[in-house]
């Protein structure tokens, strides 16, 4: 079980205030908060180890060095990958889609090909595949929801088939946070001769994600929305298929032998790691994991579970409110809705006066807006340092920004 209020206590910015109200902060999709561990490893390496990795021969270099691979290897257990070479740090979640779509899919994809995707797509595994399938020749098929706001896996049996070159899909939607049956779109691409991308930007923060278990092709997905840094996130790769990807981007490090006209390569994973990494990024995804790890990944997953239930009943006591994908049977911890007659960023405003932190917009999601028929919505999106003390505060500010606009 979590003890929520000594987990609290781990992050200076929950002691904090808004507009001299304390701070309840329920925008975690968009980035989370970090907790002391975090800035005290960031801090410990820019105070006493502070020195670039591979290069150096003395001793805060090769300690250094040795901190970044462990990482790599902390990743590779947390993700549960059949090998630490298996994974590669990148920027980001869109980092890393773009690198697999350029860097793998760009020499694999042929005319007539089938690309399926989802209409939960964010902006960051939809754009990537646009412009893959502008330049090959491909279609783009997607796969829509279901009456209750599920992933329609019936649909999904129709529309991938033996066209299908690749299925990119998120695990869960940063809107809905509606959570794709991942193991049976592996299988359903495997059957097919198809690779399967998951978009895992918001599910590897909130669950024991497998992905030997789950059969996933490439995976991607940010460290600052688990804690770490910005700047840093991973790209999982089969090694079989990590063979067959090219670089996106060359120079320093990423090189075993150079001459005037041509070079090679180190070996898989460093070969795509081009130039100084972020390396106080990587060393802050560490102690992220290993604050993770000691939580427990269940325990975090239940915990967010129980309290979504609770605001999802909470918040739909609120007259005039509409909540989407409410009736969905596979939920994570994130809740989009909207205010009738208010627009959710006017609603937005007056809720930061409250010391309420929300997102409102299309949260880079165009295309879903526009399935859902709207043109933005707020979102509350939960990680385990919240409270239903902080659901309470989020309802109460609700009611006073609904008369605030009557
Ligand atoms: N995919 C999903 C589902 C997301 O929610 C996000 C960010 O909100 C991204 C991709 C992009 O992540 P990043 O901006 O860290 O690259």
């Amino acid at each position: 079980m979590i003890d929520v209020d000594t987990v609290k206590s781990d992050f200076p910015i929950l002691q904090t205030t808004m507009n001299e109200e304390p701070l309840v902060y329920l925008d975690n999709a968009a980035t989370t908060q970090k907790p002391q561990v975090v800035l005290e490893a960031i801090n410990q390496y820019y105070m006493q180890e502070n020195a670039n990795i591979y290069r150096g021969i003395y001793q805060i270099a090769e300690k250094t060095t040795e901190k970044f691979e462990t990482v790599r290897k902390q990743v590779s257990t947390f993700v549960n990958s059949a090998s630490e070479r298996e994974i590669i740090f990148t920027k980001g979640t869109t980092q890393a889609l773009n690198w697999i779509a350029q860097g793998y899919f760009l020499d694999k994809i042929h005319p007539g090909d089938e690309i399926v995707l989802s209409y939960l797509e964010h902006h960051s595994n939809l754009i990537p595949w646009q412009q893959l399938a502008q330049k090959t020749g491909a279609t783009l098929k997607f796969i829509p929801l279901n009456e209750d706001g599920d992933l329609d896996l019936m649909a999904a049996k129709e529309i991938i088939n033996s066209q299908t070159a690749l299925v990119a899909i998120t695990h869960v939607s940063n809107v809905l946070g509606v959570v794709t049956p991942i193991a049976e779109l592996s299988r359903l691409a495997h059957e097919n001769n198809a690779l399967i991308v998951v978009d895992g930007a918001q599910s590897v923060p909130h669950h024991q994600l497998d992905v030997r278990k789950l059969d996933i092709d490439f995976l991607a997905f940010s460290g600052h929305k688990m804690l770490a840094p910005t700047g840093i996130g991973v790209l999982y790769g089969k090694m079989e298929y990590l063979k067959e990807m090219r670089p996106i981007e060359f120079g320093g490090e990423m090189i075993s032998k150079v001459g005037l006209t041509e070079a090679t390569f180190k070996p898989i994973p460093w070969c795509f790691e081009a130039g100084t990494q972020h390396i106080a990024g990587v060393i802050g995804l560490g102690a992220a994991l290993t604050y993770l790890t000691n939580i427990g990944m269940d325990n975090i997953e239940t915990y967010e579970q129980e309290l979504t239930s609770y605001a999802l009943e909470k918040l739909s006591s609120i007259s005039g409110i509409e909540i989407y994908g409410e009736k969905a049977k596979h939920k994570s911890s994130i809740i989009s809705f909207n205010l009738t007659g208010i627009h959710a960023h006017d609603a937005a405003t007056v809720l930061d006066l409250q010391g309420i932190a929300l997102r409102a917009g299309h949260h880079c999601a165009q295309p879903l807006m526009k399935y859902l028929q709207i043109q933005a919505s707020l979102r509350v999106s939960f990680y385990f340092y919240n409270t239903k003390q902080d659901v309470d505060r989020l309802v109460t500010a609700l009611l006073k920004t609904k008369e605030y606009f009557e």
